[in-house]
C-alpha cells in the first residue's frame, strides 16, 4: 500500500518522501486507517516493524488537518528509555520537517539547563511531547505543565515500561489529561499486566497483532558484504563449490532476474527465471521443471517468496537485500522446509547495508559474516551503524 492511499496531507507526504519510505509496512497498513478514524488501538508490534511511523504519521496528519489549540500540548508519547525518546524525536523531526508541528523530547539525566529548557517548552506549549515517565512526573509536580488540551496519548514499548515499574507513574500522568482523548498502546508482548493497563486507559480499542515469524533454526544463514560488481562472479563461484540439489535465487527487480538468469545460462548452469513479465504458461512450466528437479537453479522475484510450497531446496541466495524483514524471512523460509537443513546467503552491497541492519534488528541477532574469497578482491567496508543512503530530491525545500 502506498502512503498516498491514506490521504495524507501534502507537507506530510514530502516528509515521508524525504525519509525514503515507499510502501507502508504491515503494522502501518493495519493501524493507520483506525487511528485516522479516531479509534483507540492496542497493537502487538516489535521494534523494526515500522511501528514508530505507524503512530506518528496519522497523529501528525490529524494535527495538521483538524482544528487543535496552538501553544498547547496536544499529544504525549510516553516511552521507557531516553534512547527510545531520542530515536522517536529524530524520526518525528524527519517526518514532520515540512510541517509546522513542534515537538520536544523530555527525558531523565542531563544537566540543569536541559531541565530548564524542557520546562520552558512545556510551559509555553508544544504540539508533541515525547517523554519518559519519571521525568514527566517531575515536571508535572512543579505545576506548569497543562495537559487539558491533550488529544492523543501514545504508550510505546508498554511492556518494558511495566517491567521497569512505571505502571503507577503512567496512571498518574493520565490523571492530568482530559478523559476524552485517543489512546494508542504499542507493546512487543501482551502479558496480563498489559491487559490491565489497557483496561484502565483504553476505550473499546481495535486490536492489532503483527506476529513476526522467526526463521526456522535449521537454516544456516550467512551474509557476504560485496560490491555490486562482485555479486555475479561470487554466485557462480558458490554454485561451483558444491553439488547443490535445488537452488533458489531472489532478486528485487525483474531486470536483475533476467540478467542473472541469462548470465548463469551462458555459464552453462541449469538455470531459468520466473518474473511477472513472463507468460503464465511459461512460468508454470519453469516452476514444474524446478519442482521435478529437471531445472536446478531458479532465479525469481519476490512473487515466489510467499506461500509457494517447493520442497528440498538446499540453498537460497538473496542476490540483493529484500525490502523488509518479513520478506527476508519468507525468502529464506523456502529452504529447510519439513525439518531438513538448508543454507541461506544474502549478498549485501554498500548501499544495502542500512536495510540489512534493519533486518538483523528484526531477527534480533546478527547474521554470520562469510569471507569473500580472495580472488574477488576486498569487499566494501562493513559499517554496523550504517545510515540510510541519502536520497536525491528534486529540491522543493520549504522553510519551517
Ligand atoms: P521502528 O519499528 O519504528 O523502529 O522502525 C524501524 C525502521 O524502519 C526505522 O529505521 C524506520 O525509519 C524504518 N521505516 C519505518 N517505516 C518504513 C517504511 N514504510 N518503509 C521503509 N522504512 C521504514
Amino acid at each position: 500500500m502506498n502512503f498516498i492511499d491514506f490521504g495524507f496531507d501534502d507537507d506530510l507526504m514530502d516528509g515521508i518522501d524525504a525519509m525514503g519510505y515507499e510502501t507502508a509496512t504491515p503494522v502501518q497498513e493495519q493501524v493507520i486507517p483506525s487511528i485516522i478514524a479516531g479509534k483507540d488501538i492496542i497493537a502487538a508490534a516489535q521494534t523494526g516493524t515500522g511501528k514508530t511511523a505507524a503512530f506518528l504519521l496519522p497523529v501528525i496528519h490529524k494535527l495538521i488537518t483538524q482544528p487543535h489549540e496552538g501553544h498547547k500540548i496536544n499529544c504525549m508519547i510516553i516511552v521507557p528509555t531516553r534512547e527510545l525518546a531520542v530515536q522517536i524525536a529524530q524520526t518525528l523531526d524527519g517526518i514532520a520537517y515540512f510541517t509546522s508541528i513542534s515537538s520536544i523530547a523530555v527525558y531523565g539525566g542531563g544537566s540543569g539547563s536541559l531541565f530548564a529548557a524542557e520546562r520552558k517548552a512545556l510551559a509555553s506549549g508544544v504540539d508533541i511531547v515525547i517523554c519518559t515517565p519519571g521525568r514527566m512526573i517531575s515536571h508535572l509536580n512543579m505545576g506548569y505543565v497543562k495537559l487539558d488540551s491533550l488529544k492523543y496519548l501514545i504508550l510505546d514499548e508498554a511492556d518494558r515500561m511495566l517491567d521497569m515499574g512505571f505502571f503507577e507513574d503512567i496512571i498518574k500522568i493520565t490523571s492530568y489529561m482530559p478523559k476524552q482523548r485517543q489512546n494508542l498502546l504499542f507493546s512487543a508482548t501482551m502479558p496480563t499486566a498489559i491487559r490491565k493497563l489497557a483496561n484502565s486507559i483504553l476505550t473499546d480499542p481495535v486490536e492489532v497483532n503483527i506476529a513476526i515469524s522467526k526463521p526456522p533454526e535449521q537454516i544456516a544463514q550467512g551474509v557476504f558484504y560485496v560490491y555490486d560488481a562482485q555479486k555475479a562472479p561470487l554466485i557462480k563461484y558458490i554454485l561451483k563449490q558444491k553439488e547443490f540439489g535445488s537452488v533458489l535465487i531472489f532478486c528485487s527487480s525483474k531486470i536483475s532476474v533476467k540478467q542473472l538468469s541469462e548470465e548463469l545460462k551462458r555459464a552453462k548452469f541449469s538455470a531459468d527465471q520466473i518474473q511477472s513479465d513472463l507468460e503464465q504458461e511459461k512460468r508454470e512450466q519453469v516452476l514444474l521443471d524446478f519442482k521435478n528437479h529437471k531445472l536446478k537453479i531458479l532465479v525469481a522475484t519476490d512473487i515466489l517468496s510467499r506461500g509457494i510450497d517447493i520442497e528440498d531446496i538446499d540453498l537460497v541466495i538473496n542476490y540483493d537485500v529484500p525490502h523488509d524483514g518479513e520478506d527476508y524471512i519468507h525468502r529464506i523460509g523456502r529452504t529447510a522446509r519439513a525439518a531438513t537443513k538448508g543454507t541461506a546467503y544474502t549478498f549485501v552491497s554498500e548501499k544495502e547495508q542500512f536495510n540489512f541492519r534493519k533486518i538483523e534488528k528484526l531477527l534480533g541477532i546478527p547474521v554470520p559474516v562469510q569471507a569473500v574469497p580472495e580472488q574477488f578482491g576486498a569487499g566494501p567496508e562493513v559499517n554496523v551503524n550504517s545510515e540510510r543512503p541519502k536520497k536525491k530530491r528534486n529540491n522543493k525545500f520549504k522553510k519551517k
